[in-house]
């Protein structure tokens, strides 16, 4: 059996933020409760560690004792939350990803130059809820081109639409395709709002997933940008699963396949897919490449609102980064291992985004 990798995977900018971030408080404040407002991440082991490490997730603020930390999500959270934090004089600590916050950016800006809003996303998704709070009289959700035809809309020359940061690339362009022929004026944002970690793992899968037999997306259900590359995999024709971890390998999968390919989501933590790999090379003495669509090197900094807090306990914030390691450690374990594996890296020439 080959196993291909895809590069990139995994952790994006976003997501090692804001688990940093919660890293950081945990160290900075050892001896206090801290909160986080929705799961850090749409990944379960994440959020699994960190509640063994004494931190409480909450789906509402009043569950927040006054007073206490709190730390709001990578998917952004809408004013009002911000309001309720305020009221119950929590410390909020904001590890909202920068992209996620420059939609909720656009969004003010729209809704305030009067125009009204179509928002290409999910309802009901954290990220969504928060971008609607943000002017909730000029959105309205549009989930699918079908709902196009539902949209309450007062001048169609005051018309934008905007995207949730981590849509399929295709499926965002057939419902912009329907707005479009029933709008022509509508405008688009001044930037791609879809990242660039999800338009950078779904064009590896686009691209890697044809000459495989099966595709493996490590991730959890409730991780959009994993459920998409799924999506993606079996759009290209190759079956595909999605699993939180090495329990969930089923061995039917692998009946008579040959080639797999491995790719991950960007809340999807590195030694799950290492553990995933260790145990195909084990079954299978599978031989393992590394295909390198792109390589990303973005990086997001620190919140200001973590280094106020880091200021108040006496810690000098300047020239403190993200402290996780970014490198993947997967191709470095692989060439220790040795003659099982052969690790080798490949460019497929593709289109990727570095970054916004
Ligand atoms: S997937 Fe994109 S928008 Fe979401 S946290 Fe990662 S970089 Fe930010």
């Amino acid at each position: 059996m080959k196993v291909i990798l895809a590069n990139p995977r995994g952790f994006c900018a976003g997501v090692y933020m804001a688990v940093d971030v919660v890293d950081q408080i945990l160290a900075l404040c050892p001896d206090e409760p801290i909160y986080v407002y929705h799961e850090i991440v749409h990944n379960k082991h994440v959020v699994r560690r960190f509640e063994e490490r004494g931190v409480t997730f909450v789906d509402r603020i009043d569950e927040v004792p006054s007073d206490s930390i709190v730390v709001f999500s990578a998917h952004g959270i809408s004013p009002e939350v911000r309001r309720a934090a305020r009221e119950r004089r929590l410390t909020a600590i904001d590890a909202t990803c920068p992209l996620v916050t420059k939609v909720h950016m656009e969004a003010i800006r729209y809704a305030r130059d009067g125009y009204q809003i179509l928002l290409i996303g999910h309802s009901g998704h954290d990220e969504v809820v928060g971008t609607v709070g943000e002017a909730p009289d000029a959105i309205q959700v549009v989930e699918s081109p079908a709902d196009v035809h539902n949209l309450r809309i007062h001048n169609p020359n005051r018309l934008v639409y905007l995207t949730q940061t981590t849509l399929s690339l295709d499926d965002a362009e057939v419902i912009i395709r329907a707005l479009r022929h029933a709008f022509p004026n509508i405008k688009s944002p001044p930037s791609d709002d879809i990242c660039y970690a999800t338009t950078n793992r779904q064009t590896a899968v686009r691209c890697i997933a044809p000459d495989c037999d099966l595709v493996l997306v490590v991730g959890s259900r409730n991780s959009s940008n994993s459920v998409r590359l799924t999506e993606i995999a079996e759009a290209a024709g190759t079956p595909a699963h999605l699993l939180d971890d090495m329990s969930e390998l089923r061995a039917e999968w692998f009946e008579h396949v040959e080639t797999v390919l491995i790719t991950s989501g960007a809340s999807a933590p590195e030694d799950l897919v290492r553990e995933i790999l260790a145990e195909l090379i084990a079954r299978y003495d599978a031989v393992v490449q590394q295909y390198d669509v792109y390589d990303e090197r973005i990086e997001f900094g620190l919140p200001q609102s973590l280094k106020e807090l880091m200021r108040e306990r006496g810690v000098d914030p300047s020239g403190r980064t993200i402290t996780l390691d970014h490198s993947s450690g997967i191709v470095d374990w692989l060439n220790e291992r040795g003659g099982a594996v052969e690790p080798v890296r490949i460019t497929i020439s593709a289109p990727a985004r570095v970054g916004s």
